[in-house]
């Protein structure tokens, strides 16, 4: 080698580091109640960091998956061809338990436990979560028909990944999908006009079309259509107990701005086989329960990407030396690490937060349901939206490594606005959240319960939340963002306050409370311990 190729000044590859070693999510693990799982999310933390899995996750994203309408003799197969490092991901995720754990297991904090698993390991990559996330939320819509849930549940719930065109019934475990949005709507599908006829025999034929049907490989789907009773909720297989394919046709796979490892289809039904769930005309309320759960893991998978984002940049600061200086003890540098690093761990704090609340409200506890049903709507809202934002600040914290795929930021950065899109876009989510205020005051006052338990602790944080109950005396559609974002950054202020470590709660409630803040990433007033903060963010390598 030349002497010119002498490489000087690059980090080392961050590889072979522990993705669970994160303070924020290891303390919020154990005030949840999931103290009991930290072993297992230690074990998938080490996996996510470590250069096979990031290898897989690279794999998977640079081999995106590929549709094969028909077979080779012109018979219709509508399958989904992945790379193997698709395979893999998914094969520790179902290990794992990330798709359904909670629904097997009794102890309290099971759901928090598979929100760290969830979490840490969809560092490695974020579109096979999305399968897995459907299949977790899936559940609670199923129990609307007892006897579905009875014969599908358990597989649904199996620890094995079992991929194929086959009958549900005869695999080891199964995947599920959900298929609301179709052209002429996606936030208001009310105008559905897919249409469900009674078969005769209890079963009903779907003819129709939907616009996005993510994750179309997999076994089983949750399907709006119109019902004679009204728009109601379907469970469709995508092969026929018989053995035969159902009318379920991919016209195509879209051409996504990012999440390229997972494939999202166009899908026409064409007579298709499906079972009634819940009742005819009741069908939005029963989709909205998974729907709900999957909102819960956009929040987790913001932070994900927010903790991968500020981890590379920490670390990127931590080894490359410019004017002298190592680029984190660079005051202005540290500023911008801190100001992520804080936003990151508030986005940490309120996911696990809702992720308790979760756990708590499907054991039946009014107050948690009623706080979740608000302080999730908000929480979705506002974490999602600052996703790009600090995607891009990460970014740039590596300069132009940064603006290169190998560095695993421009992935970082496609994938940033997709939470806030799906499940309820931006303005859907502000809304649902005024609907709530609105419509169910005891969602307000379970919200402010949580604030008051902060009360007295910081002065900021008491004068926020002072503004917040003034300001929700106007709650205008067009102001239902700007409370949305109040009542999200309040939230996260108080669970900062009560258990955040003292320099992060600190330079939050200075920043984003008390508006001693700029308009950018990196304007934190002065006397911030930005080190400290930093610190929480900088990976420890660990031998491979
Ligand atoms: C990668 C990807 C995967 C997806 N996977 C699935 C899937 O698996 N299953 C599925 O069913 N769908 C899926 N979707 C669709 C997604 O859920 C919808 O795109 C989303 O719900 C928005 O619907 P829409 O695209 O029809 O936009 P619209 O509903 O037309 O909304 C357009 C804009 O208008 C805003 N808006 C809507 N109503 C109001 C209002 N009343 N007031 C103010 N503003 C409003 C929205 O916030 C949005 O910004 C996927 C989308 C993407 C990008």
């Amino acid at each position: 080698m030349p002497p010119t190729h002498e490489v000087l000044n690059q980090p080392p590859a961050l590889a072979g580091y522990d993705v669970a070693d994160d303070p924020a999510m290891l303390s919020a693990v154990h005030r949840e109640g999931a103290g009991w799982a930290l072993d297992g999310i230690g074990e998938l933390g080490r996996l996510a960091g470590s250069a096979r899995a990031q290898q897989q996750g690279r794999q998977a994203n640079e081999n995106p998956p590929v549709l094969r309408t028909h077979d080779r003799f012109g018979n219709r197969i509508d399958e989904v061809e992945f790379h193997p490092a698709w395979h893999e991901l998914m094969t520790v995720a179902v290990k794992h338990g990330l798709h359904a754990s909670p629904w097997r297991d009794e102890r309290p904090g099971a759901h928090v436990a598979r929100a760290a698993g969830f979490y840490v390991w969809g560092a490695a990559d974020a579109g096979h979560c999305c399968p897995i996330s459907m299949t977790y939320a899936i559940v609670p819509a199923l129990r609307h028909d007892p006897g579905l849930a009875e014969r599908f549940e358990p597989l649904l719930a199996a620890r094995e990944y079992d991929f194929g065109l086959r009958p549900p019934e005869g695999k080891r475990g199964l995947l599920a999908g959900m298929s609301m949005t179709e052209k002429q709507g996606g936030s208001d599908v009310r105008a559905n006009t897919t249409s469900a006829v009674p078969a005769g025999d209890g079963s009903y034929l779907l003819t129709g079309h939907k616009w996005f049907t993510s994750a179309p490989m997999g076994d089983v789907f949750m399907v709006l259509a119109q019902a004679p009773g009204g728009l109601s909720c379907f469970l469709l297989p995508r092969v026929r107990p018989d053995g035969t394919r159902n009318g379920m046709h991919l016209q195509r796979l879209k051409d996504k701005l990012g999440n390229r490892s997972n494939a999202s289809a166009e899908v026409e039904y064409d007579q298709a086989m499906a079972w009634l769930v819940g009742e005819e005309g009741r069908g939005l309320r029963t989709i909205l329960e998974m729907v709900n759960m999957t909102r819960l893991d956009c929040v987790l998978g913001t932070a994900t990407g927010m903790r991968a984002g500020i981890t590379l940049a920490a670390h990127h600061a931590a080894h490359r030396t410019a004017f002298g200086r190592k680029l984190a003890d660079q005051p202005l540098m540290a500023g911008v690490l801190a100001d992520l690093a804080i936003e990151s761990e508030a986005t940490t704090m309120a996911g696990f937060r809702l992720a308790g609340a979760t756990d708590r409200a499907i054991r039946g506890d009014g107050q948690e349901t009623a706080f979740r049903r608000l302080a999730l709507a908000v929480t979705k809202y506002w974490v999602c939206k600052r996703a790009p934002a600090h995607a891009a600040e990460a970014l740039e914290c590596l300069g132009g490594n940064g603006y290169v795929e190998e560095s695993g930021m421009p992935r970082l950065y496609r994938e940033a606005p997709l939470q806030s899109i799906w499940e309820g876009s931006g303005n859907v989510a502000a809304l649902d959240a005024l609907r709530a205020l609105t419509r169910q005051p005891e969602t307000a006052e379970a919200f402010f319960a949580e604030l008051d338990l902060a009360a007295g602790a910081d002065r900021r944080l008491d004068q926020a939340v002072g503004r917040l109950r003034k300001d929700l005396s106007d709650p205008s559609e067009a102001r239902a963002r700007y409370l949305a974002e109040e009542m999200a950054l309040t939230l996260q202020g108080a669970l900062l306050v009560r258990h955040g470590d003292p320099a992060v709660a600190d330079a939050f409630a200075a920043s984003r409370l008390a508006g001693d803040w700029g308009h950018a990433f990196g304007t934190l007033p002065s006397g911030v311990d930005s080190d400290a903060i930093v610190s929480r963010a900088t990976p420890a390598p660990t031998p491979h």
